[in-house]
């Protein structure tokens, strides 16, 4: 387990060869998931592949690690012959933009993301190469109309400088990426411009901004309620609060899991057994001790540490 957690720490830092990440057993590909009339989610081999079937073509979000197109394709397939047009990303992180190549290989599908993420894309990564970006946006754009229509919204940093927030409006869908994953304390990626202190105001301008979004594809893990989506926005936004306080008072990062501890409502992102799929990951409470750390190394004025996992002893 901790050697997958190293190895999917090599990823986001583009640091290992993808054939050694496919040998050691990434969980693979599972079967596509009907989320609304028009929306699926592909979970697996890296982040969640979200699927918008359109009138007369398919656009997909995210394409998960390297080599996984044609998997990608093979459920597409299952549910339509409609051609794929359009491929868009809700960040730079190679396992969501890893099997772009696939899919551009065909000239009529574009590629869209958010500037930021764009300029991150347009540069190879270790062993991972460019992943060059067709269309970008920088606070918001509208693609196509009516039943067809897709929304992208940017509303400052968090996982990342540049998350996207993919809305379906007919379907009342939101694909959120990674700044909303598993439901509990999100990786921040500070190299990549990510920023704990950022992150609450991020997603509550997405949740007031989107008002009629009630599913949320997190960018790992499951499909949530809006209220969910609320509660886990509160969670974040009194992480940081904690860490302020705990900071300003001269207190200890124990000191501020103990005031995280104190919070009734927060007990759910504060479990101390992995999830089901994320085992190589950490525990949501080992999670909220790295968003912890983030925060108040944000708040000192330090460089803020990409921390994928705890030792075992802080799980
Ligand atoms: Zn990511």
């Amino acid at each position: 387990m901790v050697q997958r957690a190293a190895i999917l720490g090599a990823i986001v830092l583009g640091g290992v060869a993808v054939t050694g990440l496919m040998a050691q057993g990434l969980p693979g590909i599972t079967p596509i998931e009907q989320v609304s009339e028009d929306v699926y989610r592909i979970p697996g081999a890296g982040g969640n592949t979200v699927v918008f079937v359109r009138q007369n073509d398919v656009v997909l979000v995210d394409t998960k690690v390297p080599g996984n197109g044609e998997g990608i394709m093979e459920q597409v397939r299952s549910i339509t012959d409609k051609p794929v047009t359009m491929v868009i990303n809700t960040h730079s992180h190679p396992d969501h933009v890893g099997s772009n190549a696939f899919f551009r290989e065909n000239d009529n599908v574009q590629v869209v993301a958010q500037a930021n993420s764009a300029a991150r894309m347009s540069v190879a990564s270790g062993p991972f190469p460019a992943n060059p970006v067709d269309t970008t946006f920088t606070t918001f754009r509208a693609i196509g109309d009516g039943a067809d229509r897709i929304e992208l919204y940017w509303f400052g940093a968090g996982h990342t400088d540049g998350d996207a927030f993919v809305y379906f409006p007919d379907d009342h869908v939101l694909a959120a990426g990674d700044i909303y994953a598993w439901h509990m304390s999100p990786l921040i990626d500070p190299a990549s411009g990510g920023s704990m202190l950022a992150l609450p105001t991020t997603a509550t301008a997405a949740y007031y901004n989107i008002p009629g979004a009630q599913r949320i594809i997190a960018g790992h893990g499951g499909v949530h309620s809006r209220a969910e989506f609320l509660s886990w926005i509160t969670f974040n936004r009194g992480l940081v609060q904690i860490a302020e306080q705990t900071v300003q008072t001269g207190g200890t990062e124990d000191d501020a899991m103990d005031r995280l501890y104190a919070v009734p409502s927060f007990a759910v992102f504060m479990g101390s057994q992995p999830l089901p799929g994320l085992e190589y990951g950490g525990t949501p409470r080992s999670r909220a001790r790295i968003n912890l750390r983030v925060a108040m190394a944000e708040l000192r004025g330090e460089e803020a540490p990409l921390i994928m996992n705890l030792p075992p002893d802080q799980q």
